[in-house]
């Protein structure tokens, strides 16, 4: 098991930070493409989420990790904010708490069909704690990198 956490402030210019680290860190499963990209949009949309619903754009603190055992990576994004009243709801597909503000109410349907499993625990004015897993396919190997360069 290989594990790897970081914290950073919650600003939107951290929101590309934060899929970047986490996609370095995936590195060394030598992941497609695609399964980069489907772990970066999920880390982009949980990450924002904290950034605009738990802190409302004001300071706070979002916790990252990524736990890795056998090709699988369990991702935690974890901020301290104001908390889900209903989970459920929350992530029901088109479900927003801010209509005004450009959202569509997908991040959670995304996360959902990007990664294999997603769970939301949340406790009002305590914060959001956002698992994410995700198995990776078997590695490509030497002869997979030589053709992908
Ligand atoms: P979009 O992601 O499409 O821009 P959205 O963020 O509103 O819109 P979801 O990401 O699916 O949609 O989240 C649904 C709702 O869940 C949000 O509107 C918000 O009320 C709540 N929510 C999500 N994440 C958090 C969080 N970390 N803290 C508090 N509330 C959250
Ligand atoms: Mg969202």
């Amino acid at each position: 098991m290989e594990k790897m956490y970081f914290e950073m402030e919650s600003q939107s210019s951290n929101e590309q930070f934060a899929r970047v680290v986490v996609a370095v860190f995936l590195a060394r499963l030598d992941p497609t493409v695609e399964e980069l990209d489907d772990v970066k949009t999920a880390v982009s949309e949980a990450v924002t989420n904290c950034i605009i619903h738990g802190y409302e754009g004001g300071p706070g603190t979002i916790r990252v990790e990524v736990t890795v055992e056998d090709r699988k990576a369990i991702i935690r994004v974890i901020d301290s904010g104001i908390g889900i009243y209903d989970v459920k709801k929350a992530m029901e597909p088109l479900y927003t708490t801010k209509p005004t503000e450009e959202r569509c109410g997908m991040g959670f349907a995304f996360m959902e069909a990007f990664m294999d499993e997603v769970t939301v625990q949340s406790v009002l004015g305590e914060g959001t704690i956002v698992t994410m897993k995700k198995q990776f396919k078997q590695a490509r190997g030497e002869e997979g990198r030589k053709v992908l360069g």
